[in-house]
């Protein structure tokens, strides 16, 4: 596979792409410059049947890899998709095809209408899978409600098993409380119950060990996340460790990971487990390896746009037209535009510039 040099540079942050060392994350391709593996997909009708929806841009941390600011737009104004809006957009992207939703942010569980979100986007007729990511910090209270109404799985960000460790990632003393929700999203039975942490160095690598460990007694699937610097403000791209590094100190302790295959997986994540362990390891590669080729997602952010990729500098206004009382045949139309616009993005042909991903909704 060759690559050329890209014609663009639009950021400064280095990436490795495991083929050729490239400069930026959103870097513009001509079409002849596709590895030909994107080229065949692009060819192909790609099957879009995921929906991440950002219920909100508030969060309750400030975690240093995403927001340290805690920075939000929109939380306290009418920016903010209601929940009859989200409901109707979803409604509408399961007529395009969407199968599975899932909420994140910000802070999902700091809407406080979530439990109401979650009954009606469970009920939409097309949509058979219903998650959440979400740090956490008030999952306990709320994990059984969710199940009830029609959540059936969560992604909780867990980033160290140690107290300071954690309080000095997510700006919080908060390791307590995630613990508790994690312990009662499995007693209510969400499944899977999968841990995100985001690996950095000089920050949190002394955590993979035991988070790793947390998957030899528990069934939770601890995923390892590439740090992808957004903004200068989330820190140096010196901060990335890759994951061939990550998989290398897991190895080191636990010896050789056993291949898995999770029959709900078809997201970014490979996964493996320790040997005899009850969980499984992932590992989300997103800068030094590319998955564009298999991502099959919109993303619907908290102010109604559509996005057809993370790093799209275009998105689609929804927002806009449901508020003008659009019929549902225009916000159709608009929807299987994006739709056809997602077959032609990959991070290589991106120009989003800087982003927050709480923004965006990860
Ligand atoms: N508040 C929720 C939470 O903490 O999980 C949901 C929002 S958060 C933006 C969604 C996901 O984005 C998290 O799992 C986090 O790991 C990921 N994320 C945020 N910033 C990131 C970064 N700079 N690099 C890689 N992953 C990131």
């Amino acid at each position: 596979m060759t690559w050329r040099r890209p014609a663009t540079l639009w950021n400064r942050h280095d990436f490795d792409l495991g083929v050729e060392k490239i400069d930026g994350y959103g870097i513009m391709y001509d079409d002849s410059t596709f590895p030909p593996v994107i080229r065949e997909w692009r060819r192909e009708h790609m099957n879009v049947d995921y929906l991440r929806i950002s219920v909100t841009d508030g969060c309750n941390l400030r975690c240093i890899y995403c927001n340290p600011l805690g920075c939000a737009n929109l939380a306290e104004g009418a920016g903010i998709l209601r929940c009859d809006e989200i409901a109707r957009v979803a409604r509408l992207c399961a007529q395009c095809g969407i199968r599975r939703v899932r909420l994140t942010g910000g802070e999902p569980l700091m809407r406080e209408d979530i439990v109401g979100l979650v009954r009606r986007l469970a009920g939409i007729p097309g949509v058979e899978d219903l998650s959440m990511t979400t740090n956490g910090v008030l999952l306990a209270s709320v994990a059984e409600d969710l199940k009830e109404a029609g959540l059936k799985r969560i992604n909780i960000s867990l980033d160290a098993m140690d107290r300071d460790c954690y309080r000095r990632i997510a700006g919080a003393d908060a390791l307590p409380r995630v613990l508790d929700g994690m312990h009662r999203a499995i007693e209510v039975g969400l499944s899977p119950v999968r841990i995100n942490c985001v690996v950095m160095r000089d920050v949190n690598v002394s955590q993979i060990e035991p988070l790793a460990q947390m998957s030899v007694r528990l069934p939770v699937a601890v995923r390892f996340i590439e740090y992808c610097p957004t903004t200068r403000l989330t820190g140096p791209a010196s901060c990335y460790v890759p994951t061939r590094e990550v998989r290398g100190m897991i190895e080191s302790r636990f010896g050789p990971l056993c291949d898995l295959v999770l029959p709900d997986a078809g997201g970014p994540a490979v996964y493996f487990k320790i040997e005899d362990a009850v969980g499984a390891i992932g590992f989300i590669s997103g800068r030094s390896s590319m998955f564009c080729h298999r991502c099959t997602r919109l993303r619907l952010t908290s102010d109604g746009k559509i996005k057809p990729c993370l790093y799209a500098g275009r998105y689609y206004d929804v927002a806009q037209l449901l508020r003008a009382g659009a019929d549902d045949e225009a916000v159709l139309s608009l929807l299987r535009t994006a739709l056809r616009e997602k077959g032609r993005s990959t991070k290589l042909n991106a120009a989003a510039g800087d982003f927050l991903m709480q923004q965006i909704g990860g």
